[in-house]
Formats: C-alpha cells, sequence, structure tokens
C-alpha cells in the first residue's frame, strides 16, 4: 500500500513518514499544498494523510480540488485540536476521517487501516481467502493455522492484492502501489516477487492472467456471509 503525507512541520512530517514506512508503507511526503496536491492528482496512492494548515495552498483546498476532479483515495485529516470549524469543513470537502493533533502514531495507523479497508469493502482488519489470513493489524499472514514469514516487499504485495480480490490487478497497478515515486520501476520484479510469494504461501492463489496481470479469486464465505439474514 503506497501512502502521502502532506505535512508542513518537517519534524512530524518525517515522524510519519518514518512510522508509515516501519508499518510497512511505501510512503511520498510533501511538504506544501501545492506539492501535495500534484502528487494526489498525478500519482496513485491508497491513503492520503493530510494536515489542514499548510502553506501555498491550504488543506481544505487540496481536498476540494481533488474531490471535484474525482480523485477518491481516502483521506485522513491532520487538525489542531481546538479547531473544531476545521473538522466539519473537511469532512464537506470530502475527508473520510480525522486525528486531532497531537496524536498518538498508534491511533494514526489503526484509522488508516481502517480506512483502507473500508476503501475495499471489509468490515474487519483480518482478510481471508481460502487458506490464507492475512491481518493487517498484526501484519502477519498465516496459512492453514501456520504463521509464514514474508519480507516487507512480500507483504505489501499480498496485501494489496488481497484488498483487491475479484479483479484483475495489472503489473504497472503493483509498480504503482509497492514503490516509491523515486523507485526504478521495472514490472519484470513484480513477476519475481510472486513466484517467490506464491513459493512461500504454498497455496495456489494467486492466478496469473496473461497480457493482463494477476488475480485472486474473491472468497466465496464473503458471499454467502453476503446473503445471510442478520441476527
Ligand atoms: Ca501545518
Amino acid at each position: 500500500m503506497r501512502l502521502l503525507v502532506i505535512e508542513d512541520d518537517k519534524d512530524l512530517n518525517r515522524q510519519l513518514t518514518t512510522a508509515l514506512q516501519q508499518a510497512g508503507y511505501v510512503v511520498d511526503s510533501a511538504f506544501d499544498g501545492e506539492e501535495g496536491h500534484f502528487l494526489g492528482d498525478t500519482e496513485p496512492y491508497d491513503a492520503v494523510l493530510l494536515d489542514i494548515g499548510l502553506p501555498k495552498l491550504e488543506g481544505i483546498s487540496v481536498l476540494e480540488k481533488w474531490r471535484q476532479d474525482g480523485r477518491k483515495m481516502p483521506v485522513l485529516m491532520l487538525t489542531a485540536r481546538d479547531r473544531w470549524g476545521d473538522k466539519v469543513q473537511g469532512f464537506d470537502a470530502g475527508a473520510d476521517d480525522y486525528v486531532a493533533k497531537p496524536f498518538h502514531m498508534e491511533e494514526v495507523l489503526a484509522r488508516l487501516r481502517a480506512l483502507m479497508r473500508r476503501a475495499a469493502g471489509h468490515a474487519t482488519s483480518e482478510f481471508v481467502c481460502g487458506p490464507v489470513r492475512l491481518d493487517t493489524k498484526a501484519g502477519r499472514v498465516i496459512v492453514d493455522g501456520n504463521p509464514v514469514r514474508l519480507t516487507s516487499h512480500e507483504y505489501r504485495l499480498l496485501a494489496y492484492m488481497m484488498h483487491h480480490t475479484g479483479r484483475i490487478v495489472s503489473r504497472t497497478e503493483l509498480v504503482e502501489h509497492l514503490y516509491d515515486q523515486d523507485f526504478d520501476r521495472d514490472s519484470n520484479t513484480i513477476e519475481v516477487f510472486i513466484g517467490r510469494l506464491r513459493k512461500k504461501l504454498g497455496v495456489d492463489i494467486i492466478q496469473t492472467i496473461r497480457g493482463l496481470g494477476y488475480l485472486i479469486a474473491a472468497p466465496v464465505e464473503s458471499a454467502i456471509n453476503a446473503i445471510k439474514p442478520a441476527k
């Protein structure tokens, strides 16, 4: 999953970026509204952390422009604690959630996970596909009850695929969501990672769709659950 952090406070930007990278995300950072708006407009992000008080272009305006242009990625606002008006404006502009400063990093991480899984249509932090369970909270992968050790690249790849089950994901899309903007984007590396991932998982859940990309079929259980009457 690839994230964008837009925060003009250099220390805070660095802390956020570092914490998110440690949590396994690919992170780009911007330090003013113009740069942030440009990145969010041109690069595909799975979620954005957007400070409201920004130089050059206010956070609210950044968000309004994106939404007007049809950019739908989940946006978590960073607001000052006593500025309730910012939150109202932010939600009206199309924000999905907020955290007030000063915040605990754990809360930011939890809210981002929630935003991304909701964007993927999931209600819990665990993604299940056949024998494979992906626990996005613990950053763990379990196959047939046994934990599987993955590198951060492999984990990111699997997490992205499991957030998008039931549709074909192209190599280009994977490259765009798994690497930051400075990475040498050779889509052949994706094939290598898919190969390693299949080997480590030991089960055949990732299909190659020739000429198009890869597919993890949507789990049948979720379809059954969807038609069960609620208790
Ligand atoms: Ca600020």
